[in-house]
């Protein structure tokens, strides 16, 4: 069975949820091969959750070349195996980092790249949201080695336990490649909420809530239902919310199984990032604003009436 390289979605050697998803997904596409890139020691974090999710080769580079520069390192590593292993296809998490690993992957191999996906059949067949969201269109990549950017939560990972083998790449990075050296990290403030990209429950709030302080009833229901919280681009160019949480086209993607939009009107550019959620709950005091549009669930209301009883239902089950 041909191979489906999986691009391993890790923290200094963590995996993310995401990677035992893209595994999962490989494994109906062909066999699954897992490509950690990572620095020096870093794999050893790795390998155990790897062989959890069924990958049954991981082909290893660990080299500071790889964990100190942005992106083309890795795409460097990623391009040479597509020659090397011939894939049938790549899978990569549509994350910023990995978005822009793929994006030169294709570019250097000459093949179609597929953005967003949130389903790939077993044709390599992949469902995507284009023109910000607003349609979703079924396509395959006619060209070279489809390259896929499957979107978080888009799979649920399941586990498939193995003994993956391991092949240690032979690669030394360009000097071409080492254009953008990562000369700081910084980690976000823990919140003890789980990753907005990668949450099952994400609770957003927008202009409505009126006020920075207003966000606490976000948090308070996000808190009860063990969500995310996110927020529209107005709210975070208010400085309302860091702008690390704004959804959207201009912010991250999310796809969680219920998305509930506090006083969020429902623009083009905010839809473009959660339009595949599973289930999307919208608390808009007009009834005619977009976001009704394309909601499951429209609650019409003052969201300062709707969401502490929202939240005090949920506090008593
Ligand atoms: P508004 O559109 O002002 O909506 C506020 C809503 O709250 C209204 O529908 C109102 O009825 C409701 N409301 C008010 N008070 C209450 C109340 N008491 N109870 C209940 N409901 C109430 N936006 C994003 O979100 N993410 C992006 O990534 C993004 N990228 C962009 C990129 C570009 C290039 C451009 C041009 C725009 C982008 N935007 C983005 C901005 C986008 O166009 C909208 O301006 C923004 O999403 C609006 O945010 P909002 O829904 O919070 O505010």
């Amino acid at each position: 069975m041909a191979e489906v390289l999986v691009l391993v979605e890790h923290a200094d050697g963590e995996p993310k949820k995401v990677t035992g998803e893209l595994l999962t997904l490989a494994r109906s596409l062909g066999e699954p091969a897992a490509v950690f890139a990572g620095g020096a020691g870093t794999y050893a974090k790795a390998k155990a959750y790897l062989a959890e999710y069924g990958a049954a080769k991981v082909y290893v580079v660990e080299s500071d070349d790889v964990a100190d520069y942005v992106a083309a390192p890795v795409a460097e590593v990623l391009a040479k195996l597509v020659v090397d292993a011939t894939p049938t296809a790549v899978l990569v998490a549509a994350t910023s980092d990995s978005r822009e690993v793929a994006a030169r992957v294709a570019a250097k191999t000459d093949s179609g790249l597929i953005w967003d996906a949130v389903a790939v059949d077993a044709d390599l067949t992949a469902t995507q949201g284009v023109f910000g969201g607003s349609t979703i269109v079924h396509s395959k990549i006619t060209k070279g080695t489809p390259v896929i950017v499957v979107r978080p939560n888009s799979t649920a990972p399941v586990a498939a336990p193995g003994s993956p083998a391991e092949v240690t790449v032979d690669i030394a990075i360009s000097d071409a490649a080492k254009g953008a050296k990562i000369v700081d990290r910084v980690a976000e403030a823990k919140s003890g909420r789980p990753d907005l990209t990668e949450a099952q429950v994400v609770v957003s709030g927008g202009r409505g809530l009126g006020a920075a302080e207003h966000f606490a009833l976000v948090e308070k229901l996000a808190d009860t239902l063990g969500a995310a919280v996110g927020a529209s681009r107005a709210a975070t160019d208010a400085g309302w919310y860091p702008h690390q949480n704004q959804v959207g086209q201009t912010g991250k993607t999310v796809s969680p199984q219920l998305y509930i939009a506090v006083g969020i009107s429902g623009a083009i550019q905010h839809r473009a990032g959660m339009q595949t959620s599973k289930t999307i709950v919208a608390i808009n005091k007009d009834p005619e604003a977009p976001i009704f549009e394309f909601a499951d669930y429209g609650l019409v209301g003052d969201l300062f009436n709707v969401v502490p009883q929202l939240t005090d239902e949920v506090e008593k089950r």
